[in-house]
């Protein structure tokens, strides 16, 4: 068999949402209910893509590395944190209503502000205003001015403001690391894209503190090429990513520098990621307002001082999407018997992909056959994530090649007396048969340890 590229257009925002429910990847929230806005659930795959996505951030980040230590803050702070960190006075968008169909509108998505963009009334739309997006909550039995809490929009704070009982209890100097993964809430105005602009999402952060030793600048560009690094050893395609540079009058004020990590998605460029230089700005902002103490004091030097923070903050949903996104490929497939079919291949790194080898038994009804297969998928679940199935080869090869799976295993019946298996390769389709005693080192060979 060979395949040549249907073409190289992007598939469609509709092709993946499509696909990401057919397969169960992901569900809007309480679909049964009609769904609410600007939330999803993760089916069975996407729950485990998720999840591989979080483990190969966290692999960089955290476990290979002697400098960053783990951290897993409350979503639920002190609402004075928010008041220190600038959100309970500046987190806005600034919004407009239409007066004749009631939708709301962020001003800086509105093709112009002549005229409704849903309903097209010209005249309609209301003087902007501001609009904070955390989204508020009552601790405890009383629902008064007092009670009032948020729920966090950003994980980062949480490091902020734990920085002395972190570097304390870790035994760590700068220059070090705090990193940690969680949900975040944004009242978002207008939520869409799929799972891109949600109001419940979840976020991988770095804060990285590090020493007023003139070498602040070299560890921000360090940390922008650890990141490109990271998006390319996970398979993710270089020219759907850029990384913009923000010029200085695009940066948020207090940030000496800041770089967007960016993907084309199939609605065009959408941020990802922004890594950035933010001086002593969040440690100085939540000293002045606690009155506590947050510097680090230099045992050899016998200095205190309040350390330079640059920061690698994440949307681990984007990441995700931006996975499926750009695994997607739709191809003509020509088959030994000349003709041609369709197929609809998710190309993901083999660390990614939510099952890694999928075993087949060639027929249902021969329980040998379907034993032996079994049994060697139970085999291969120490070392790989796998999935049993049966049936036609054909569909098995479609549904496999749709979420994306790299390694098929088939048990057919010569299997029973040469003790061989077919492995078919997703991305070149190529088959080989091998002998099934060393279908566990050749299959980590091919991609890799996996787990
Ligand atoms: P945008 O400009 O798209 O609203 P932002 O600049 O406000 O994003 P940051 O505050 O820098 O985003 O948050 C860091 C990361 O968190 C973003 O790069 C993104 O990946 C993720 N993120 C932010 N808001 C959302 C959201 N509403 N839904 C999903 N992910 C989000």
């Amino acid at each position: 068999m060979t395949t040549d590229p249907l073409n190289a257009s992007r598939p469609t925002l509709e092709e993946i949402t499509a696909l990401a429910k057919r397969r169960g990847f992901m569900f809007q929230s309480s679909e049964i209910y009609g769904g609410i806005g600007g939330f999803f659930d993760y089916g069975p795959l996407g729950a485990v893509l998720k999840r591989n996505v979080k483990e190969a951030w966290w692999r960089e980040m955290v476990t290979k590395r002697d400098d960053v230590v783990a951290f897993d803050a409350s979503i639920v702070m002190h609402p004075q944190v928010w008041k220190a960190s600038g959100h309970l006075d500046v987190f806005h968008d600034r919004m407009v209503d239409c007066r004749q169909c009631k939708h709301r509108f962020r001003v800086d998505h509105l093709p112009s502000r002549e005229k409704c963009p849903d309903c097209g009334t010209t005249g309609s739309l209301t003087e902007p205003r501001n609009f904070n997006l955390m989204l508020k909550t009552n601790i405890g039995p009383m629902e008064d001015s007092a009670s009032v809490a948020y729920l966090r929009p950003e994980t980062a704070q949480g490091i902020f403001v734990n920085f002395k009982n972190i570097y304390q209890t870790a035994r760590k100097r700068p220059p070090f690391g705090i990193a940690q993964m969680g949900k975040s809430f944004r009242n978002e105005i207008t939520p869409g894209n799929f799972t891109f602009r949600m109001r419940e999402f979840e976020q991988a952060e770095l804060e990285y503190f590090v020493p007023h030793d003139g070498k602040d600048m070299e560890r921000f560009h360090e940390w922008v090429a650890l990141r490109k690094k990271w998006y390319s050893d996970y398979g993710i395609q270089a020219d759907r990513l850029r990384f913009y540079e923000l010029p200085a009058d695009e940066r948020p004020h207090y940030a000496v520098a800041c770089t967007d990590v960016e993907y084309c998605f199939p609605w065009g460029w959408g941020e990802l990621e922004s890594i950035a230089h933010r001086g002593t700005y969040d440690l100085d902002a939540h000293m002045k307002l606690s009155g506590k103490d947050l510097t680090y004091f230099d045992e050899a030097a016998k200095e205190k001082y309040t350390p330079i923070l640059i920061e690698s903050s994440s949307g681990l949903d984007r990441t995700t999407l931006v996975m499926l996104v750009d695994a997607y490929a739709k191809e003509r497939v020509l088959g030994t018997d000349g003709k041609e079919s369709e197929r609809v291949v998710l190309r993901f790194h083999p660390r990614i992909a939510p099952v890694s080898v999928a075993v087949f038994s060639l027929a249902r009804n021969k329980p040998e056959l379907v034993e032996r297969a079994r049994s060697i998928e139970r085999g291969l679940r120490e070392t790989f994530r796998t999935q049993y199935d049966e049936g036609n080869i054909g569909q098995l090869y479609r549904r496999q090649d749709e979420i994306g799976t790299p390694f098929c295993v088939t048990v057919d019946f010569d299997s029973l007396d040469d003790q061989c298996v077919t492995v078919r390769e997703r991305d070149s389709m190529r088959q080989e048969r091998i002998n099934a005693s060393q279908l566990e080192r050749y299959l980590a060979e091919r991609q890799g340890s996996i787990c």
